[in-house]
């Protein structure tokens, strides 16, 4: 029989090319005075033009948004929009930005709108997380969640090849642990497994003849997979790569894309339903050797070693993922993480 409690998440998303240029109608249905628009360093020259298209919405561009959102960078950012008489800001970006974003509204109550430019799926999600002294704190509250969502194609043109295909595999990890989640339920599976084939179709063509198509595709499937985590509960593999990030300082998305396969090919032997549902779109007998030959073929890291790891840290990993684990399909034993970890350090190929 089935059971499930689906709570809908209140948000307005808006999926079109170009929708960047309707940015100041969303803006002004949240809030009536001006928008902060907040970006990396990196990306301040896009932040700059949406501020112009906000023309007089705009309260300017506050371009210093990091990585695992530092305490100091969310103060000066607090500081700025109170000093510009902000009422909403417009986090323009990636996982970071739309992380700082969501850490003024935290503190401030102001609201954010998010214009993704990678396929992490921060924007989906009412998580937020800001460092301080070197630890990263992470909650839930429903103020973060972005009130609106503009996913524009054309931003994401400029995301490097690699970085989309690391991107991608994250947010197919989300996918994956949505199906399997405690809190899961029949629209999160379908949301999920969407997600899973647009990636699935997109990732290996992007940089090729239909980039621009295949690009649209995945950010697609980044706003599917997005939602599926913010509104379900993660298993191990968030876990793994939270501490993986956290402790040892190892790259978010290439992270991701090097766990899954070894997590999946662990949990989906209990998580049967969730199997069956990606034997089925992704048309495989095997998902995790599927995501792994996956990820090869896009040329992303294959080991955890080499994206910096020594495997003397290995046991620091399995303690601290044992001491607290998230809900999982399987019982979280310290010898199982640890051959999980071991293999994802080595590169091991999954099933062999
Ligand atoms: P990121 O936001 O750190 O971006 C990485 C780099 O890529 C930055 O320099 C950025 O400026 C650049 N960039 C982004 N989009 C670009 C584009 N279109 N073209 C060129 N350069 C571009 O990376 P991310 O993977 O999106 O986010 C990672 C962070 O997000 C992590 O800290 C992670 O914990 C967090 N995250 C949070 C949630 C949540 O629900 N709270 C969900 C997913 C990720």
């Amino acid at each position: 029989m089935r059971e499930f409690v689906y709570r809908a998440l209140p948000m307005q998303v808006t999926f079109a090319r170009g929708s960047v240029g309707s940015l100041a109608e969303v803006v002004a249905s949240i809030a009536d005075g001006p928008a902060l628009v907040l970006s990396t360093p990196e990306q301040s020259d896009l932040a700059q033009r949406v501020a112009d298209a906000l023309g007089d919405r705009s309260a300017g561009v506050l371009a210093e948004a990091r990585m695992h959102v530092p305490s100091p960078t969310v103060e000066r950012a607090l500081q700025h929009a109170e000093s510009v008489g902000a009422e909403s800001c417009v986090a323009v970006g990636g996982g970071s930005t739309v992380g700082l974003g969501k850490a003024v509204a935290l503190h401030s109550d102001v609201p954010v709108v998010a214009v993704p430019t990678t396929f992490a799926g921060s924007e989906m999600t009412p998580i937020w997380g800001i460092t301080a002294d070197g630890r990263k704190t992470t909650g839930r509250d429903a103020r973060v969640l972005p009130r609106a969502v503009v996913y524009d194609p054309d931003l994401v043109d400029t995301l490097p090849v690699d970085m989309c295909a690391v991107s991608g595999l994250n947010a197919i990890a989300h996918a994956v642990e949505g199906l399997y989640a405690p809190d899961t339920s029949p629209v999160v599976r379908l949301m999920a497994a969407e997600g899973a084939r647009a990636f699935a179709a997109a990732l290996p063509a992007i940089g090729g003849d239909d980039d621009a198509d295949a690009r649209s595709e995945a950010l697609y499937g980044a706003w599917l997979c997005g939602a599926t985590l913010g509104a379900t509960t993660m298993g191990l593999h968030h876990k793994l790569c939270h501490v993986l990030g956290g402790t040892l300082d190892l790259p978010h998305a290439a992270t991701h894309a090097v766990v899954l396969p070894h997590v999946m090919a662990h949990n989906l032997v209990a998580a049967t339903g969730a199997a069956a549902i990606l034997r089925d779109v992704w048309g495989t007998t095997d998902p995790a050797r599927y995501v792994q030959e996956l990820a090869r073929a896009l040329d992303v890291p294959g080991s955890l070693a080499e994206l910096g790891m020594r495997e003397g840290d290995v046991d620091r990993v399995v303690e601290e993922v044992v001491a607290s684990p998230y809900a999982n399909p399987r019982a979280v034993k310290a010898s199982d993480v640890r051959s999980i970890v071991v293999a994802a350090w080595s590169g091991a190929t999954v099933g062999a």
